[in-house]
């Protein structure tokens, strides 16, 4: 998730520019939790003079957090229209969203922004219209890369802005603020046109259904799928309502010319099996998408045969190892031939390898450079690399540190709070809230609740009330959990001294220490606990 801040002035007073504002995905760490964003409180405090959010590209690590967090920073966003699309869909799709002031843009205008002037230049990556920026103050130019690679002979849109770049790094470049995602790797990127021939390939030879999983966004690749499957002379078939999402956007943009229009899924079961390609999400595993429906054969429009192939022209993302595990396995099972960038040159990353970077050091020839975009590792890796490309001064930060780039020595001047935020259904809740630890000890050891009426006197009224989640019915022995539990706090409230009886709250401590107690002997954990003890 990235979020970076661009300041000019004194220490009481700078002007400000964000960079980008996305999320991150949540795992099972988090439980319950959809996606986890940055804690703006800080820009929030300086909101006044915030002139503007500028997005790199619509990638929802850059993009995602926006819906959420503008009303926090009210601030004019710059982006180019494929991402202005995407946001206004999005926006669109969610009810009560803000109306966000959006100020469409392409690379090489010049905006002005009260210190700062800024303009995107064009980079390769695995969305529409990525960019990087040149933000100018009076104290020098900063690139700010974004996510970039270099490819010669992109599927869609521009190339990678050489002459710009190395114009500015003509006119000199104080800082480069880097993607470091793929910095451990050697050698340059092959080119989506590759990837392109090697799809038309499979697409060709194949005898029965192909189906194509990638990345929703992934624009490029899906023409790439389309124009394989115009030559092999199969119609196309979106199925996720995501890729339709893109699709529609991309078509109105004019990034689908030359294509036939595709057909719904409805007519999917109706095409002879050599005479369809169905481009699906679910790259990821992700259980409600589409891919994950069709390998779990409950898919209401499709479906696979033995002698079908699946291609996955995309990369699992660490952490999804297990989901896409279990749909590979779901699909060989089915029979269907399975296709994975282990076995053919079906997918590309959007990053630049070591050999890419080395040359946009060659172009921008920063006195500065600081990675970013990438595990601690990667940004290691880039650091050593900028080193070696001659850069002077490296710097190494962490979230949260601000960088003194000018003037005097570059440096890490101060440490601002960089907590995340959690979207919690509707809900933005704080990292520091008890809502996620809580939620991960109930699925580790469940919850028993107990209700207690009391006279003044401190008698037990009535029958104690008690409802246990998550807690076996029996121990080892076969005796029922339930009722030692019940015997616990009976015999614990009764053992209670007087004065400590008449106490609600004391009771409730002890009845609570005492179940735990009981549970952990018989069971070997601790429940969550709610004892509500009430006087009558
Ligand atoms: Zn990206
Ligand atoms: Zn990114």
């Amino acid at each position: 998730m990235n979020l970076s801040l661009y300041g000019y002035g004194t220490p009481a007073k700078k002007d400000w520019i964000a960079v980008d504002c996305g999320v991150a995905f949540a795992g099972p760490e988090l439980p319950g939790i959809d996606l986890v964003m940055p804690d703006p409180s800080f820009i929030e405090g300086e909101k006044k003079r915030l002139r503007a959010l500028i997005i790199t590209h619509a990638h929802e690590d850059h993009i995602g957090a926006v819906a959420d967090l503008w009303p926090r920073l009210g601030c004019p966003i710059y982006l180019t229209p494929f991402a202005a699309a995407m946001l206004e869909t999005k926006r669109l799709s969610e009810a009560g969203a803000p109306k966000i002031p959006i100020r469409v843009i392409r690379p090489g205008e010049r905006i002005e922004l009260g210190p700062f002037a800024f303009e995107m230049i064009s980079v390769a990556h695995s969305i529409p219209e990525s960019t990087a920026l040149a933000i100018t103050s009076p104290l020098g130019t900063v690139v700010h890369t974004g996510d970039w690679k270099i490819d010669p002979t992109p599927v869609l849109g521009e190339k990678t802005d050489e002459g710009r770049f190395r114009a500015l790094g003509d006119a000199g470049v104080l800082a480069m603020i880097g993607d470091s995602t793929n910095a451990i790797r050697e050698g340059s990127s092959p080119s989506e046109a590759n990837v392109a021939l090697e799809l038309e390939k499979i697409i060709a030879a194949a005898k029965g259904r192909v189906a194509v999983t990638t990345f929703a966004s992934n624009v490029g690749r899906i023409r790439a799928v389309a124009e394989a499957a115009m030559r092999a002379d199969r119609q196309v078939v979106l199925v996720g309502r995501a890729m339709e999402r893109v699709i529609t956007i991309a078509r109105e943009q004019g990034m689908l010319e030359g294509i036939p229009p595709f057909v719904s899924a409805e007519s999917y079961g109706y095409l002879p099996r050599d005479k369809v390609v169905a481009v699906l999400t679910g790259s990821q595993g992700e259980p409600r998408a589409a891919l994950a429906r069709v390998a779990n054969d409950d898919h209401p429009e499709v479906t696979l045969a033995p002698g079908d192939t699946v291609v996955f022209s995309s990369r699992t993302i660490p952490g999804n190892e297990k989901a896409v595990g279990a749909i590979v396995n779901g699909l060989v099972k089915q029979g269907v031939q399975i296709i994975t960038d282990r076995d053919a040159l079906v997918h590309v990353s959007g990053h630049p390898r070591r050999g890419e970077m080395e040359q946009m050091y060659n172009w921008v020839r920063p006195q500065i450079a600081v990675p970013v975009h990438g595990e601690p590792y990667h940004m290691a890796e880039h650091a050593a690399l900028a080193k070696r490309m001659g850069v002077k001064e490296v710097i190494l930060a962490n979230d949260g540190d601000m960088i003194r780039l000018a003037p005097g020595e570059p440096d890490v001047v101060d440490t601002l709070p960089a907590a995340r935020l959690f979207k919690d259904g509707y809900l933005l809740i704080e990292e520091a809230s008890r809502v996620v630890p809580e939620r991960r000890k109930l699925s580790f050891a469940g919850i028993v609740s107990v209700a207690i009426a009391m006279d003044e006197r401190g008698v037990v009224v009535g029958d104690i009330q008690m409802d246990m989640a998550g807690v076996p019915e029996q121990d080892a022995m076969g005796d029922d959990l339930a009722d030692l539990v019940e015997e616990t706090v009976l015999d614990c409230v009764e053992g209670l001294p007087k004065a400590r009886r008449r106490d609600p709250d004391a009771v409730a401590e002890s009845v609570t220490r005492a179940i735990r107690g009981t549970l952990n002997a018989r069971w070997g954990k601790k429940p969550m606990c709610h004892v509500l003890v009430v006087t009558v």
